[in-house]
């Protein structure tokens, strides 16, 4: 069984759970679209009708983001601890009803059930976390030139936070926004994926019930490429978080750009996991496994390239290997489930057309390459975990597939395992595997990756760090105090209190 890297909240597991049908929240209104369309949402796992959501509208998206200006002022002014106070009070809830959570992420966007549990528990974390920070957001005092004058300066929040999100964490990404922006003072409008709709509204009625002041927090459902862009082009909004797929957050930085908008792009990853001759295998294999192959390799983070020193090539690979092949991949609400069905058709066939891309390119399949169709499987997305090994320069090592499928690749020697780990446009996370630290540590130095781990990942991202990318995988940083910076800028204060007349330049020129 893998194991859990986020904190697995203690749960009473419910045997049902029902699924809510999504609405939009606009100016403290639970509502439906404005032409009362919706549209439908569906189980991966078995193709079933989950539930609808409101379909929103040009219309929906401008009132969102107008009920957030009208907010805005009101909530900047209500004091930070008591802001902490709401967003406690809505941890305490997400805490309440962590298991419900688990079960919707998991019917909607298929991840085992263990595993969308972790992702709640990371989600419980970040709202708890930033809830501390609404009695933390410290501002400086720095030393004056002159005598009898204070100098400091005040973090202001931005206005109104735009927060589009993917679907494959509905319920951490979400949180890893929401929270630091609500906390320092800014009104938010969130657009979830629509693969994935529910979990989000679930957590904003969640916020709404923690006592989220009418306008503060506005939810809008509907396609990305309509109500996401009429959100984006909206001048009104002043800062705009993006978390999904590249191509998606150029488009968004060119509009960020004309509108001199501040912005926060998370973006795809390729992300290299070294395993050294002397690593630790007991530690590599299960570390690679978990963090190739859960949420069905849909991780921005995911081991999509591990790089194997020659000297271990034979016994990682073959050790590796036979983990996977014992994975047991079901539906993920089917207990033992350790790796669901891909979101949707098209991922699947991605899939399916990257492994013909590896075969043609003459890589060798070592395990998987199929989709699973049989028993319990027949009707959802379900694709076998699937072992390539290859070179850096293949398509399967170079761009994201975001599905069950990893590449080793060889390498001679630590220097060059680096330059192959760098040898890729992405830039989000990296591990190397290694007993010697001054291996490590120059490794950890050369590699062109935001997020580096040592012994341990490319997993488990702790809400107190900071968590970003580099080359294509965007800019800025979410999470710790680096989530503060995203959704604040700093005023600066000059208060002289000598009553004097003080000379224009320098005092000590
Ligand atoms: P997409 O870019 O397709 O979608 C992300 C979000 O953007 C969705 O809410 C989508 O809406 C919306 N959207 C789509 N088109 C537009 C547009 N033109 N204007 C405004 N909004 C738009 O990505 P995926 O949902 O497919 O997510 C997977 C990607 O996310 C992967 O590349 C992955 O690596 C990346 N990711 C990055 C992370 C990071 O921290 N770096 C973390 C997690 C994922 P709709 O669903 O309605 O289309």
């Amino acid at each position: 069984m893998l194991a859990l890297v986020a904190p697995e909240l203690s749960m009473a597991p419910s045997s049902s759970v029902s699924v809510p049908t999504g609405r939009l929240l606009i100016d403290g209104e639970f509502r439906p679209s404005h032409d009362l369309a919706t549209f439908e949402i569906h189980n991966p796992a078995t193709g079933e009708l989950l539930s609808t959501a409101a379909l929103g509208t040009v219309e929906d998206a401008k009132a969102a983001v107008d009920a957030a200006r009208a907010a805005f002022r009101g909530w900047a002014a209500t004091p930070a601890p008591e802001r902490g106070e709401i967003l406690g009070r809505a941890a305490q809830l997400v805490h309440a009803h962590a298991d419900e959570l688990a079960r919707i992420v998991t019917l909607e966007e298929g991840k085992a059930l263990a595993e969308a549990r972790g992702e709640v528990g990371a989600a419980y974390a970040t709202v708890s976390y930033y809830s501390g920070e609404g009695r933390r957001l410290v501002s400086n005092v720095v030393p004056s030139d002159q005598r009898d004058k204070l100098t400091y300066s005040v973090r202001k929040p931005l206005g109104v936070a735009t927060i589009i999100t993917p679907w494959n964490f509905p319920a951490m990404i979400p949180m890893w926004n929401l929270c630091p922006a609500l906390v320092a003072g800014n009104t938010v409008v969130l657009k979830p994926a629509s693969y994935t709709p529910l979990t989000a509204f679930r957590l904003v009625e969640l916020f709404h019930e923690a006592g989220v002041p009418k306008g503060v927090l506005n939810f809008v459902t509907g396609p990305g490429g309509k109500i996401g862009d009429a959100l984006a082009q909206n001048p009104g909004v002043n800062v705009l978080a993006f978390t999904g797929e590249t191509l998606t957050g150029r488009h968004l930085a060119e509009i960020n750009g004309r509108l001199v908008r501040r912005q926060v792009l998370e973006l795809g990853g390729k992300n290299p996991l070294i395993v050294a001759a002397d690593a630790p295998l007991e530690a590599a294999v299960p570390s690679a496994l978990w963090s190739a192959f859960s949420n069905a390799g849909q991780k921005c983070t995911a081991a999509s390239r591990i790089i194997v020193e020659r000297p271990v090539l034979k016994a990682f690979t073959e050790a590796f290997v036979a983990a996977a092949a014992k994975l047991r991949v079901g539906p993920g609400i089917e207990p033992g489930t350790e790796v669901g069905p891909l979101v949707d058709r098209s991922g699947l066939e991605k899939v399916e057309q990257y492994v013909r891309y590896g075969l043609d390119e003459g890589a060798e399949l070592l395990l998987g390459g199929h989709r699973l169709s049989d028993g319990a499987r027949a009707r959802g997305h379900f694709h076998e975990p699937t072992i390539f090994t290859g070179t850096n320069s293949m398509r399967i090592s170079q761009d994201e597939i975001f599905g069950p499928v990893t590449t080793i690749i060889p390498a001679d020697g630590l220097d060059q395992a680096v330059e192959i780990a760098n040898d890729v446009r992405y830039g989000l996370a990296a591990a190397v595997y290694t007993r010697d630290l001054r291996s490590a540590m120059r490794a950890v130095e050369r590699m062109e990756a935001a997020v580096t781990f040592v012994n341990h990942g490319p997993v488990g991202i702790e809400v107190q760090a900071p968590f970003g990318g580099t080359k294509d995988s965007g800019f800025g940083r979410e999470l710790g105090e680096a989530g503060i910076e995203d959704y604040t800028e700093k005023k600066t204060v000059y208060l002289d209190y000598s009553y004097a007349k003080r000379p224009w330049y320098y005092p000590w020129t």
